[in-house]
Order: C-alpha cells, then structure tokens, then sequence
C-alpha cells in the first residue's frame, strides 16, 4: 500500500509516480486521479484545499476505514486539520444541510416554522398532522418532481441534489437493517 501525497490516505494500490507515469489510481480517500486530475492542470495543493475546505468527504464510502481519523492521517503529512465543529442544521424531507436552524428543536421536537430553502418544506406546517407521514410524502413528491431546488434566490451556484440523495438512500438503507 502507498500513501496519497494529497491526503495522507495509506490505501493506495500504486505508487502514484513510482515509473515515468503516473499511476491513473483515484485516490478512495480524496477523489483525486493521479494522472488524470494533475493533467487537467489541478495541483494537489489546488485538491487538497478544496477537500478540506468540503470537511474531507471519504470519496469512495465503502472503503472509509472504521473510526477513521482524518486529522491524524493529514498531520502524518505535515498538514494541520482541524475537523469544523460548525454545527450543520440537515433538512430532515431533502438532506439540505444549510438550514438556519434545526428543523424541529432538539428537546422538545418543536417545529421551527422555516421553510427549507430546497425543498420547500415548512417545517410546523407541512408536516401536519402526521410528522412522519408528511415528511415522507413530500420527500416522494420532491424527488419525483425531479429534485427542484425550491427557492430560486437561495440556490448554492454548484449545487446538485445528488449527495442529499446518496444521504437519502443510505439513511433508508440503515434504517430498514
Ligand atoms: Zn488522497
Ligand atoms: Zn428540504
């Protein structure tokens, strides 16, 4: 195994430059494609940044090791991370994790009266009478309609429903085991 000189992930099957060539391996911890990406003109400083700047996403799941420390695997690398504490507030009908406060309160469940930005769901208003009916329901109509960002002022420039999605599925997926 080698070692990514982006992100210090020790899963490597290739060493990266080991012949004349680089090895074409993405990297299952950072995404990045030596060969590939690096051609394209992308430094690895340039990936790094950028994966930090997402709070380290493991780019391919099923190889995440078990209690994975990200902060120690890049400090192995010279490089000091410290995993954000920002608290992210998740839209519990779409997985859009910008909400300005949590959708229902933590202690007692009560609703926040926000809409979410991207799936228009009011929470204390659509999720009546039935919570969790509602939530599912709109969740189906939402994705049917085609994952429609909802309100078009507040829409991220790059955004994409697809990682709301994935969390979407790996959520029924965990709670159907
Ligand atoms: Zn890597
Ligand atoms: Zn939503």
């Amino acid at each position: 195994m080698y070692t990514c000189a982006i992100c210090g992930y020790k899963g490597l099957e290739m060493e990266s430059y080991g012949k004349d060539y680089p090895s074409g391996e993405v990297c299952s911890c950072c995404g990045f494609q030596f060969g590939e990406d690096d051609d394209k003109g992308i430094s690895h400083d340039g990936w790094r940044e950028s994966w930090i700047k997402k709070d380290c996403p493991f780019w391919y799941s099923p190889d995440c090791p078990e209690n994975w420390d990200v902060e120690k695997q890049l400090k192995e690398i010279g490089v000091v991370y410290k995993k954000s504490v920002v608290i992210k507030n998740s839209c519990p009908v779409c997985e859009f994790d910008g909400l300005f406060e949590p959708a229902y309160d933590e202690e007692y469940g009560y609703p926040s009266d926000d809409i979410c930005p991207c799936c228009g769901f009011q929470f204390g208003l659509h999720d009546y009478p039935e919570k969790i009916k509602g939530i599912k329901k709109w969740r189906e109509n939402w994705i049917l309609g085609g994952c429609q960002w909802h309100f078009k002022p507040d829409k991220p420039a790059e955004w994409s429903p697809r990682p709301q999605l994935t969390n979407l599925v790996n959520q029924q997926y965990e709670n159907h085991q």
